[in-house]
């Protein structure tokens, strides 16, 4: 075969990322360009669609350039998108009729609330797997064709499309000729039937979306057709196959080789997402953890729970920017590892309330534990730790849900570099934790899954063998410290409960 790559493209929330991974997995080249955000209102995000394309293409072309790579040489195209992030267009003229509504835009909490009032909740999550939730589609399609003039109309005759981000690219790079989605994209949308894997007339109909709006449902692993010739902008790549698509979050846990019931990654960013495959069964959550398509290869779906802190680096980032008690990420790193304990010091960075396991909107951060003797050293290490407890927290809701045991954790993300923060989530949780050779999961996964559909990888073994890992981080940590240290966690996490609630 003289296909010698596949290119990944990560369409991520605020830049498009493209890079050419070869046959052992390794990244040759990559091409990254930021877009505009746009925030009309407090709590509103936007993206304009074609931002979204085309700086996806011009991604696409660095990385290609740089390796001095054809389309010729590519054997398939694989793509990873932010999730949930809502567009609908006119069939007719190609053009958006709004903006991209983007996952986190509140302006459909109301709708929310609506369902919730409604006692429509515990069914939505029985049927979807998700929580209401203004994040998911299905509420920003409703906004758009309940706001936007004439959208209703245009939506009754067939003239509307709707797609998330991956649909958006695929429909566009197939010149109109393709409109479909992933299993995972669209278990987003809260209007998927999670056990019968296709589109639920209670739920569109609810929210007013016409059958006729949605993508078609495919596997993530599949070819969903060629690019175009003369697609504007898209040139270079005209002839590649389509043949992967799925959310970030699903790309990465495919691209960390978690293909066993049980295995798991998480990504330290910003926020942090935890999903863990839970095999071709789906769990059922008692602690409101999300349940969604892991991928769907051929006719194999396989599940995943899913988890996710609000915040995480954005602390860290919170010590630089606002306190200044950092210059650098990495200088919280070295001050943590300055003292050898936390100094009796917890911080609960519940900036914007608290997710899964404790769903508190009204908690607020809290730093604890205070004494003459505490110094900044303290406080970073407290915010390093306060990651991995909540990591150690959503740990344990899926295991309580779903009675596996976790072997390891797969780790990817910015924060994810931190020795220290490794080390200490290994000792917390009693497991090791894996950090691979190649961080960029999220578009190796994509390529993985282009991979599959084309032959240009076997199967999902060769696969595992091409993930390697950096350096293992064992757990050292006599259990009776750790649990003492939890037994704290939990009590700082007590006082920031309710907190914004109380001083009203
Ligand atoms: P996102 O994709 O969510 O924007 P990234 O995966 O790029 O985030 O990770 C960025 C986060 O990683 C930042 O919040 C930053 O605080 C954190 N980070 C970067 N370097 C380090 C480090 N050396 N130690 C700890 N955290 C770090």
């Amino acid at each position: 075969m003289d296909k010698k790559y596949i290119l990944a493209l990560d369409q991520g929330t605020t830049s498009s990322r493209a890079i050419l991974f070869d046959k052992s997995g390794t990244a040759v080249s990559a091409g990254q360009y930021e877009f505009p955000q746009v925030f009309p209102r407090p709590g509103w995000v936007e993206h304009d669609p074609e931002e979204i394309f085309r700086s996806q293409m011009k991604a696409a072309h660095t990385a290609m350039e740089k390796a001095g790579a054809g389309a010729g040489s590519i054997a398939a195209i694989g793509i990873a998108n932010q999730r949930e992030t809502t567009i609908v267009w006119d069939r007719e003229t190609g053009l958006p009729i709004y903006n991209a509504i983007v996952w986190q835009c509140r302006r459909t909490a109301h709708i929310c609330d609506e369902l919730i009032r409604e006692g429509a909740a515990a069914a939505i999550a029985d049927k979807t797997g998700l929580i209401v939730d203004a994040y998911f589609s299905g509420t920003k399609i409703k906004w758009i064709l309940d706001h936007v003039p004439g959208a209703g109309s245009l939506a009754a005759s067939g003239r509307l499309a709707f797609g998330t981000v991956e649909t958006w690219l695929i429909w566009r790079l197939t010149a109109g000729k393709v409109h479909a989605t992933d299993h995972t994209n669209a278990s987003r949308t809260m209007l998927l039937d999670l056990d019968k894997l296709c589109w639920d007339e209670g739920l569109t109909g609810r929210l007013g979306v016409p059958g006729s709006m949605l993508p078609e449902i495919k596997p993530s692993s599949h070819v969903y057709g060629e690019v175009a010739e003369g697609v504007p902008g898209a040139g270079a790549l005209a002839g590649i196959p389509i043949a992967g698509a799925a959310g970030d979050q699903h790309a990465a846990l495919f691209g960390s080789a978690c293909f066993t019931p049980g295995q798991a990654k998480n990504t330290y960013g910003t926020g942090c997402f935890l999903l863990m495959n839970t095999g071709a069964e789906r769990a059922r959550s008692k602690a409101r953890l999300l349940s969604t398509v892991a991928w769907s290869v051929g006719d194999t779906v396989e599940y995943a729970l899913e988890g996710s802190l609000f915040n995480a680096g954005s602390a860290i980032q919170w010590l630089r920017d606002d306190l200044g008690i950092i210059s650098t990420a990495s200088e919280c790193d070295e001050l943590a590892e300055s003292v050898g304990d936390n100094g009796g010091v917890y911080f609960v960075p519940a900036f914007t309330g608290l997710g899964a396991p404790y769903w508190d909107m009204y908690a607020r951060g809290a730093i604890v534990g205070l004494t003459r003797g505490a110094t900044r050293a303290h406080i970073a290490r407290a915010t390093l730790e306060s990651i991995a407890y909540g990591v150690g927290d959503l740990v344990s809701a899926m295991v309580a849900d779903t009675g596996l045991t976790l072997p390891e954790l797969r780790v990817d993300g910015g924060a994810s570099v931190s020795d220290f923060l490794m080390q200490f989530q290994a000792d917390l949780l009693g497991t090791p934790i894996n950090r691979p050779r190649n961080t960029e999961t999220t578009a190796l996964g994509a390529a993985y899954l282009a991979g599959l559909a084309t032959g240009f990888w076997r199967d999902k073994e060769e696969l595992r063998s091409i993930w390697s890992s950096e350096r293992v981080f064992l757990p050292q940590m006599a259990r009776a410290e750790r649990d003492g240290l939890v037994r704290n966690w939990k009590r700082a996490v007590e006082k920031s409960l309710g907190w914004d609630e109380e001083s009203e």
